[in-house]
């Protein structure tokens, strides 16, 4: 089949074709802290009960609550003080009648059923303890198995494994998990004008700056770069290459995707068995993106102009990468901003236009949004949804948008 369709996908259009390509290829079993950020590739039940003994949320004394029925300040009941519950130690059994020191995780003796704190309470003479409050069973006592009963599902696969699950997963004595394996990702990129970033500088030549931003992109996203030499505008070159790519589990290319006279890779594509997807998205910047897969391995040539390649991976390729490690949510959530300035686009095309947010969300485009444009992507918030049949946007308008930055820290303290 012949690369290239008369007409052009949406991009949702574009997405629904190519996310069913993207999938987990397999699991790993790796330690607790090697398993942050991964999801998990099968179901956790619990081990044991949590708390795995009833134990004391205070500092108190542990009683019987009917031996403390009617108990006041004005009226408190003094109990022989027998003994004690610390943290890590057993204690003897609760004597009727009595009360025994306990601390706050300390297990709750055995004929006591409930704890009285420290505040409601004054020592007194010959070992006793006046209880000034009457405390009902169960009174600062957390039950074994309150929070967790040991067989019942723990997380379900799928789970990310955050600080969270690692602690319960510690808890329950569990080292190891079963997560998916991360893709590699290869990124080949071609043009004869590409040189690497350590070569000298020789006329008419760039630097591969794609390769730096695109395995940046692929590492955030949480899977593994492979960055493969540079090739030429040559179908011979770029044939080599890709057979060398199609080893990793997604194969990225960058560049000679348009309808230019060394516009190579879409030839190489068919030369090597790739599958024809589609070419063509109605995207602003990256239109001319091409998609396809050998066997089951999805490819994806992105175009080479720096921000279409970063935007349409942002777009289209970073949702199957994380549905790829198994992430049962791949999308960026479509948040909502507001436009800082008036703004006019194109129609025609999705536009993704990159922007800088301030307080509550107000978004201002920055001045440079050609393709080609390096300084337009940095310090980036937000990638703005302008709409493909509508030109004129107004200040204060509100307009949806991607997050993207992984990490959207603030100059002023949120407890301020
Ligand atoms: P192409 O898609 O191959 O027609 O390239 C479009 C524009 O992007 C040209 O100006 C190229 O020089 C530039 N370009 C292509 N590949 C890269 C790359 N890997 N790094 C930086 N710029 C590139
Ligand atoms: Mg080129």
């Amino acid at each position: 089949m012949a690369l290239g369709f008369p007409f052009m996908k949406s991009v949702q259009e574009a997405l629904e074709e190519m996310m069913p390509a993207f999938v987990p290829i397999g699991t790993e079993r790796l330690s607790l802290l090697d398993a942050l950020g991964r999801f998990l590739g099968e179901e956790v039940t619990a081990r044991a009960d949590i708390p795995a003994f009833a134990n004391s949320s205070m500092d108190g004394y542990a009683v019987r609550a009917q031996d403390v029925a009617g108990a006041s300040a004005a009226s408190p009941r003094a109990l022989p003080l027998v003994g004690e519950s610390k943290a890590g130690g057993t204690p003897p059994p609760l004597v009727a009648g009595t009360a025994m020191r306990i601390f706050t995780g300390a297990p709750v003796p055995e004929g006591a059923d409930a704890v009285v704190m420290q505040e409601d309470t004054t020592v007194g003479g010959d070992a006793t303890v006046n209880i000034g409050v009457a405390a009902p069973a169960g009174h600062f006592v957390r039950p074994r198995g309150n929070d967790l009963r040991g067989g019942r599902t723990m997380l379900p696969r799928g789970s990310r494994i955050g600080p969270g699950e690692l602690g319960i997963l510690a808890a329950q004595g569990i080292s190891a998990v079963t997560v998916f394996r991360k893709p590699r990702v290869a990124i080949l990129s071609t043009g004869d004008e590409l040189r690497d970033l350590h070569d000298p500088p020789a006329p008419g030549s760039i630097v591969n700056s794609n390769a730096y931003a695109l395995a940046a992109m692929v590492r955030e996203a949480g899977c593994e770069p492979v960055v493969l030499p540079n090739v030429p505008d040559d179908v011979d070159a770029t044939v080599a290459s890709l057979r060398a790519g199609l080893v990793a589990d997604v194969l990225l290319t960058c560049g000679g995707v348009s309808v230019g006279d060394y516009d190579f890779v879409k030839a190489a594509f068919a030369s090597v068995g790739i599958e024809a997807g589609f070419w063509k998205v109605r995207i602003k910047p990256g239109k001319p993106l091409v998609f396809g897969r050998r066997g089951t391995t999805p490819v994806v040539g992105l175009p080479g102009n720096c921000m279409s390649a970063m935007v349409t991976f942002e777009a289209l390729v970073r949702p199957g990468l994380r549905a790829m490690l198994g992430d049962p949510r791949p999308y960026r959530p479509r948040a909502s901003v507001t436009l800082a300035v008036d703004h006019r686009h194109a129609t025609g095309r999705l536009e993704l236009v990159r922007a800088r947010l301030a307080g509550a969300n107000r978004a201002t485009p920055l001045r440079l949004q050609d393709s080609g444009s390096l300084p337009s992507w940095v310090d980036v918030d937000a990638l703005l949804l302008l709409a493909e049949d509508k030109a004129a946007y107004s200040a204060g308008e509100t307009v949806p948008a991607l997050f993207v930055r992984d990490e959207t820290g603030a100059a002023i303290s949120p407890f301020a």
